[in-house]
């Protein structure tokens, strides 16, 4: 693939001055920059500048000699659209030395959720626009010519022209604002000069909004802000800002950087949030609560994302990554510390067992797969950058500084982080400078111990021969796929993490045998801190299943053992009796984390055997497995009762009426009939339309997906209208895809036909474009036309969204539930003609997928029968 030159190496700069005018109706921007900064490296005739889809007007390069500054002749200037670069062609020969170089240019404003876009929403039924941007990773260069590399940090002066009396947010507080000559509604707004910054962290959002404001114990002003309507629903991501910012000036022992920190939800956003210093923005979902109808997971998950971007205005804002190579530094810590900061505002809602299956089992999952990569990866080409935003960089990340934690202490941890980011603030780094500084700070060997878990895929299967007087451990690279190509013996240093005090800390070699008198319950990764998985022999998996059942094991711990049997089974390692012979053992399971394990178990089974003899012997077993829960939480939320059981309520009313418990399914289909489609409400409740209906029917908002993927299941064309009426009347985007969770849920080829033409028209917003196909790529009945529909709308798709992270996934949503290695010609076939280096790793992993999945179905359907008939 061929790499593409870093500009950072020929022009250095020091500072932007930045001005826009953009131009709404036409959907197009002029702007002039003065950038000032150094050439250096060899002389040359010509200076280069990113640029994508801009057209540069004017070039005027001043060069600043020792004794005077002298205007610089160009010739021409080029644009190389292939490189994403404008190269200004000189006369004559520049020397290394500080230049000024003036561009005036023209853009346009794109659909696409990237460089400078329009958001659309509802005012009071008159149609509203707001412009925003998104610079990350490198879409600065839509917007203005500049170095857009992370390491390139300079300082911005940033003017921006926009409609008198709306709002206009920048990453520093307004400094001066003026009306524009000729123009009577336009007003020019300067902003205060940027921290030393990277280009890809500026960010500017205008339009009709409203906001609430705080302040932080040190008097930084927090203001969250949205469109008039749901200005009223920030209040719960504000209050959770304001602690997060006081529990990081505390814990980082470095204020935060700027005066002011502005929280703006946008109606049209492609990820879930973006921590622009000082202008974070986000989808709607992930910053907006409303009391009455939030769930409490999506409740949980505006708290999360708040503290994840605001962990970044230090770790990716003030210390940055030199590449995209270390994106994990951001992404990984971000992650890490959106459990830190909100297991202290929210102490009761068990964060840490949350982590092991939201962080650890999916980064355990994807790593498991040949076609994965290090946290550490190489970036050669701008388009590869996309494809690292995943869960190898986010939950690996964070479950690799999950381990070094416990490895290090919380105390010799923290003091290692308050030096790293106080050695490198305004600075950039690599992973090695972040393992010096815990190292000084602990004087353990961190570079040794974690160089091999970020520098090499994968992670080991560790298996113990528990014998009455010693256990001898082994490791080996854990793959899903049989057919994997076996990278040669590669050893982690893996925390043992056990309960015997024979063991040594860490084990180090591919095997060892130590005798022991204390192999009695004897376990592995206890507390589940360590990044791999473990076997046991039969005769002691025995043992510590009697400790489950007998109430011996925390949460963490009975969630890693079912886990660890579940991927060994489908691995090939062991067979799938022996998990499910566990899982027998779970069935005063009352834990949510661990019920998400022992639902995933059961999904996987379902989906992978693909079979309906084994679905409906498999259900008496599941109602039989849940029906104390149900007894125990029942539909109405009881006073008092925990988080974990808030949480647990859906999930196992959702595995209840999947497999037809009778008095759960009649619940939920009263539920929806009693609920009124938009139509039949008063004009007066029709907006915000289903969050009226919603109270109407007095459901905990909790329960939706439940009563809406029931009527789903088990319903035709009249609740398919019903679910699509409240669908098109809600504005409220967590109610939104509900509805598409269940609209892509049903069974009749014509209402997934239905489900399927939406996708491009007006009903579905773009940013939730990947959901729909998702979705319905996940309903058995709906495969097939998912295919047809995604390969015959591919040119669609890509115009759209060929900028979205999620349209790269697209080979992964296509197989992810399939087990038939016949499709593989036909996958193959279709990716091959559109590959390219975005699509090439996600191409690779769909093929594994497919793979190990009908292994797995091969080895083990005959045994999953059985065990479901004798059961
Ligand atoms: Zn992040």
């Amino acid at each position: 693939m061929k790499k593409v030159k870093r500009l950072y190496d020929q022009f250095k700069p020091i500072h932007y001055q930045l001005d826009l005018v953009p131009d709404r109706e036409a959907m197009t921007f002029t702007g002039t920059v003065i950038i000032s900064g150094n050439k250096v490296g060899r002389p040359s005739k010509r200076l280069t500048f990113h640029q994508k889809d801009l057209k540069i007007t004017s070039a005027h390069i001043v060069s600043h000699g020792k004794q005077s500054d002298a205007v610089v002749e160009l010739d021409r200037n080029n644009h190389h659209g292939s490189f994403d670069e404008v190269r200004l062609h000189a006369a004559q020969v520049l020397f290394p030395g500080k230049y000024t170089v003036t561009l005036t240019f023209t853009g346009t404003i794109t659909r696409a959720m990237n460089g400078m876009y329009p958001c659309f929403f509802k005012d009071d039924d008159a149609d509203g626009t707001l412009i925003a941007t998104q610079f990350e990773s490198h879409h600065a260069r839509e917007v203005f010519p500049c170095i857009d590399e992370p390491e390139a940090k300079a300082t911005f002066d940033l003017s921006l022209t926009s409609p008198i009396n709306e709002a206009v947010i920048a990453n520093t507080p307004v400094k001066n604002q003026t009306t524009v000559k000729n123009s009577p509604g336009l007003i020019k707004t300067e902003f205060e000069r940027t921290p030393h910054m990277s280009t890809y962290l500026l960010a500017f959002v205008y339009g009709k909004m409203e906001y609430l404001e705080a302040k932080t114990k040190a008097g930084v002003v927090v203001r969250t802000y949205a469109t008039p309507e749901n200005t009223k629903y920030t209040k719960f991501a504000l209050d959770v800002a304001v602690k997060c910012l006081d529990f990081y000036n505390e814990y980082f022992d470095i204020p935060y950087p700027l005066a002011k920190c502005d929280m703006i939800a946008l109606p049209d956003f492609a990820s879930g949030a973006m921590e622009n210093w000082g202008c974070i923005t986000y989808r709607e979902q992930a910053l907006l609560v409303d009391p009455e109808n939030t769930s409490m997971s999506a409740q949980q998950y505006v708290a999360m994302v708040v503290a994840h971007e605001l962990t970044h205005q230090w770790f990716g804002n003030l210390v940055t990554m030199q590449w995209w190579t270390d994106l994990w530094l951001n992404e990984g810590f971000a992650t890490w510390f959106e459990y830190l900061a909100v297991d202290h505002i929210f102490p009761k809602w068990k964060m840490w067992t949350q982590f092991a299956v939201d962080e650890q089992q999916q980064a355990l999952k994807l790593d498991a797969l040949e076609h994965t990569h290090p946290v550490e990866v190489a970036v050669n080409h701008p388009d590869e950058i996309r494809t690292i935003f995943d869960g190898i960089s986010y939950s690996k990340g964070a479950s690799v500084i999950h381990m070094v934690y416990h490895y290090l202490g919380a105390d010799d941890f923290q003091t290692g982080l308050r030096y790293y980011l106080k050695k490198h603030s305004y600075k950039n780094t690599t992973t090695l400078d972040l393992w010096d500084a815990l190292e000084e700070a602990s004087k353990k060997p961190v570079r040794t111990f974690m160089h091999a878990w970020t520098s090499q895929s994968g992670y080991p299967l560790v298996h113990a021969e528990v014998a009455r007087d010693h256990v001898t451990l082994s490791q080996n690279r854990f793959y899903f796929n049989p057919k994997a190509k076996k990278s040669g013996s590669v050893v982690w240093p893996v925390p043992t993490l056990s309960n015997s005090i024979d063991m040594p800390e860490t084990l180090d070699t591919h095997d060892v045998r130590i005798d022991t008198k204390h192999s009695e319950n004897f376990k592995l990764n206890h507390g589940g801190s360590g990044f791999y998985r473990t076997t046991y022999n039969a005769s002691h998996l025995q043992q510590l299943a009697g400790r489950v059942r007998s109430g011996h094991l925390e949460p963490l711990d009975r969630l890693g053992l079912l886990a660890d049997m579940t991927e060994a089974a489908k691995s090939g390692f062991t067979d799938v009796v022996e998990a499910l012979n566990l899982l027998k053992s779970y069935k005063n399971e009352d834990d949510n984390a661990v019920w998400d394990v022992i639902a995933g178990l059961l999904g996987s089974i379902k989906v992978v055997m693909d079979d309906e003899s084994v679905r409906d012997s498999m259900k008496p077993f599941i109602r039989d497995l849940v029906a104390a829960q149900v007894k125990r939480l029942g539909w109405e939320p009881i006073a008092h009762e925990s988080h974990f059981d808030r949480l647990l309520r859906p999930t196992i009313l959702g595995i209840a009426a999947a497999s037809d418990t009778p008095e759960v399914v009649s619940v939920a289909k009263e539920f929806f009939a009693n609920m009124h489609a938009p139509e039949d409400l008063g004009t007066e409740l029709r907006t915000p339309g289903p969050r009226a209906s919603l109270r109407n029917a007095g459901l905990d908002p909790d329960l939706r997906g439940v009563v809406y993927g029931t009527a789903a299941r088990t319903g035709g064309e009249a609740e398919f209208n019903k679910l699509l009426a409240m669908h098109n009347a809600s504005t409220f985007s967590e109610e939104r895809l509900n509805l598409c969770a269940a609209l892509t849920g049903f069974e009749q080829p014509e209402l997934i036909a239905r489900a399927l033409a939406l996708i491009d028209t007006d009903d579905v917003r773009l940013q939730d474009v990947a959901y729909w196909i998702a979705y319905s790529f996940s309903n058995r009945h709906a495969r097939k036309q998912t295919w047809g529909w995604v390969t015959s709308h591919w040119d669609w798709l890509e115009k759209n969204m060929g900028n979205d992270l999620s349209f790269y996934r697209m080979p992964i949503y296509a197989v992810r539930s399939c087990s038939d290695e016949s499709f593989l010609p036909e996958y193959k076939k279709f990716f091959g003609k559109v590959l390219s280096p975005a699509f090439e790793r996600a191409y690779n992993q769909g093929i594994e997928m497919i793979e190990w999945q009908s292994a797995w179905k091969k080895r083990d359907l005959k045994l999953v029968k059985a065990f479901f008939k004798a059961s």
